[in-house]
């Protein structure tokens, strides 16, 4: 039976605008595009299931098909939950180790050195991808030594009570198990804006379980969240921020429009962090900055660029004194959370990122700044430059 909710295939005109803009489709044949494999196909897929095309798995819902079509064709959610209602789910531990987040991170923090260390050997990457489809050529993210959750207990925790405004920081996977360092950042930022921090139970957002089809448990880390959050921001005045592009995105709309949940308890108080530090701006809380002098390029992830937020981004960097701010052209990266790790992929994940690659080339910058932490994985892998965060940009700026 047709789910009438879901019939937004049928608003297509055919324009073919969505093909034009879809990175995978450009760079190989092997995809038809979104036009083909989203409104065109869906119908069809409907009547008879069996007509599914192999070809669906190489898109890699970036969703720039949906940013670019004039009728609001969902095109990206359709193939992505085709996915997983007619491709039969085999398991590969491949794909469980790399969408299982919390259950990787909390047991490798505990190692982080012999991880980092082994996992850059060279015969350990050659059996990776011999055994595991992980290509070698791939540079993985190191682990960091403990998580950020314990490090904010011990020593931030007691001085945020101090803070008459605080917000809730869902701060995700990355910030937790890799990368403290933006997480005390976020800490650094918000109090010298005279606002507190404040952490709650939290659970990966689902990102990696949606894109490797753990559906069941994608809707269980949501209804967590969701709860947990909820229990947060009891008053309507509270806010949620976080510095992942990927969650924010994953908690305002994959949860709503991909797993069906209801976010609506959440929705308005959850920010992007520039969005919320570019409302704080233009309500009058913006302390003074030190210059840092850096040139930078900046790169827009595809679902900060979906949300509408790149202008927050652009208009809080641009008020940094000092900055040398080059705003790169619109491309995707490539690597599409988990994608570029399988090896099926990989040189399709290189050649989408490729064009993005060779602008960053052209303007030999002193660092990138990009909001989204796969694309950061991805540039540095890809490119000799360092990348960061708007959030840390402007800890330099606010650093006593
Ligand atoms: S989500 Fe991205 S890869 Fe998939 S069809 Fe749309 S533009 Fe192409
Ligand atoms: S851009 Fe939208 S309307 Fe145009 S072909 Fe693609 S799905 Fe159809």
């Amino acid at each position: 039976m047709i789910d009438l909710e879901n019939i937004s295939f049928d608003h297509c005109i055919k324009c073919t605008v969505c093909t034009i803009y879809c990175p995978v489709a450009r760079v190989t044949h092997h995809f038809p595009g979104p036009k083909q494999s989203g409104p065109d196909t869906e119908r069809l897929r409907i009547k008879n299931p069996e007509l599914l095309d192999d070809s669906l798995r190489y898109c890699t819902n970036c969703k720039r098909c949906e940013i670019a079509c004039p009728s609001n064709v969902k095109i990206a959610d359709i193939i992505q939950s085709s996915k997983w209602k007619y491709f039969k789910k085999k398991f590969r531990i491949r794909d469980y180790f790399l969408s299982h987040t919390d259950l990787m991170g909390s047991v490798a923090v505990n190692y982080a050195t012999l991880v980092n260390f082994f996992t850059g050997l060279p015969p350990v990457k050659f059996l990776l991808d011999a055994v595991f489809l992980i290509p070698s050529k791939r540079t993985f993210p190191k682990y960091a030594r403990g998580t950020f959750r314990k490090w904010f207990r011990k020593y931030a925790q007691k001085k945020q009570a101090a803070f008459g405004t605080r917000v809730t920081y869902f701060h995700g996977c990355f910030v937790n198990y890799n990368d403290h360092s933006l997480g005390k950042d976020l800490v650094t930022v918000l109090n010298a804006m005279n606002i507190g921090v404040d952490i709650t139970r939290e659970r990966c957002c689902g990102v990696p379980l949606i894109a490797n089809g753990y559906i069941g448990k994608a809707r269980k880390n949501a209804r967590y969240n969701i709860a947990s959050l909820q229990k947060a921001v009891v008053d309507p005045g509270s806010r949620i921020v976080t510095t992942s592009s990927s969650c924010a995105f994953a908690l305002k709309y994959e949860y709503a429009n991909l797993l069906e949940m209801d976010n609506s308890s959440i929705f308005n108080q959850l920010n992007y962090i520039t969005r919320f530090i570019y409302d704080q701006f233009q309500a009058g809380n913006a302390p003074p900055m030190k210059p840092v002098t850096i040139r930078a390029a900046y790169h827009s992830p595809c679902h900060l660029e979906r949300m509408g937020g790149v202008i927050h981004t652009i208009d809080v960097l641009r008020r940094v004194p000092g900055l040398e701010l080059q705003i790169l052209h619109s491309e995707c990266c490539g690597i599409a959370g988990t994608y570029g790790f399988k090896k099926e992929y990989y040189d399709v994940s290189q050649k989408v990122g490729g064009a993005l690659f060779k602008r960053i080339e052209r303007v030999r910058p002193d660092f990138v700044i990009t909001d989204c932490e796969t694309c950061k994985w991805q540039i540095e892998m890809s490119t000799p430059y360092k990348v960061l965060h708007p959030v840390n940009i402007l800890a330099r700026a606010f650093e006593r």
